[in-house]
């Protein structure tokens, strides 16, 4: 793809699932990554499987939640590679199915803290390096759940729909300023966070892929997490120069049923 080679990418959630492949796509694709995750072991090892493969990232420990620390994971991009060019804000949680009046406060704090806010800290901390620069772009990784409503999912849902309205906010104002921001909806994608949906535990390292979420996907099947990344790569890409603002549903067909 055009316009990714020699540039510098940080992806939140680095370590495992999407964020993994698409911290590889960028680098595939010729740009310096900055892997970000909260478990430090999955997230060297993102950085081992790149430079085996050739390619230049560095590991940064963060947790989205916490503004300080994303300040941090920003400064370790210009510290280390000069500048920042794309983002692809992609660190969330499930924690279990549960009817909207199960939910304990302190569950929903945490969930929007990293799935809603998460992005908000990343944003602010990332906006004013790649502002005015030309050619950056941001990439939010929202969900189907963004899109419409899920039962048993009311957290989940009202932060992915928060992140779908945070894109399109911040979209209209930096259209001016060179920074495109885009976010993709995933459906049920092969990593170990949908398992967790199931199982109710906040450990999104643990879990095998529930194969029950399939079900209602026209192409019949999950994704895989590189076709994610390639989605994600698209939009940050010059092939992807006039689109800002949207929430690309990358789903098997779901938000067309
Ligand atoms: P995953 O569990 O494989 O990866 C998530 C990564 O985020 C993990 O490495 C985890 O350590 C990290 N993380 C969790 N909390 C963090 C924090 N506070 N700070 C920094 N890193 C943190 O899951 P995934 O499926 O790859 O999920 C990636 C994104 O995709 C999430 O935002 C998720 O909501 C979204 N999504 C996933 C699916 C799916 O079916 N897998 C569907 C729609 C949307």
């Amino acid at each position: 793809m055009q316009g990714i080679s020699d540039k510098t990418a940080v992806v939140t959630g680095a370590g495992s699932g999407i964020g993994r492949a698409s911290a590889e796509r960028f680098a595939a694709e010729g740009a310096n990554v900055v892997i970000a995750d909260v478990v430090a072991d999955t997230g060297r090892e993102t950085v081992d499987i790149i430079e085996d493969a050739g390619g230049d990232a560095v590991f940064v420990e963060v947790d989205v939640s916490d503004p300080d620390s994303v300040e941090e994971m920003v400064d370790t991009a210009v510290e280390t590679y000069g500048g920042l060019d794309f983002a692809h804000n992609n660190a969330g949680i499930l924690t279990g199915f549960a009817r909207v009046t199960d939910i304990e406060d302190g569950q929903w704090d945490r969930l929007l803290d990293i799935n809603l806010k998460g992005i908000w800290n990343c944003m602010k901390a990332e906006l004013p390096v790649m502002a005015d620069e030309g050619g950056a772009a941001i990439v939010n990784t929202a969900s189907e759940a963004g899109l419409v409503g899920m039962g048993g999912l009311a957290s989940y849902s009202a932060s992915k729909h928060g992140v779908v309205g945070l894109t399109k906010t911040v979209a209209l104002e930096y259209a001016s300023r060179g920074v495109r921001v885009n976010a993709i909806a995933p459906g049920p994608t092969e990593t170990n966070i949908q398992a967790n949906s199931g199982g109710g535990n906040t450990d999104p390292t643990e879990f095998e892929f529930d194969t029950s979420a399939m079900v209602d996907v026209p192409m019949g099947r999950g994704a895989t997490a590189d076709e994610m990344a390639g989605v994600v790569a698209f939009l940050c890409s010059d092939d992807a120069s006039y689109i800002t603002g949207h929430t690309l549903p990358v789903d098997g067909g779901q938000a067309a049923d």
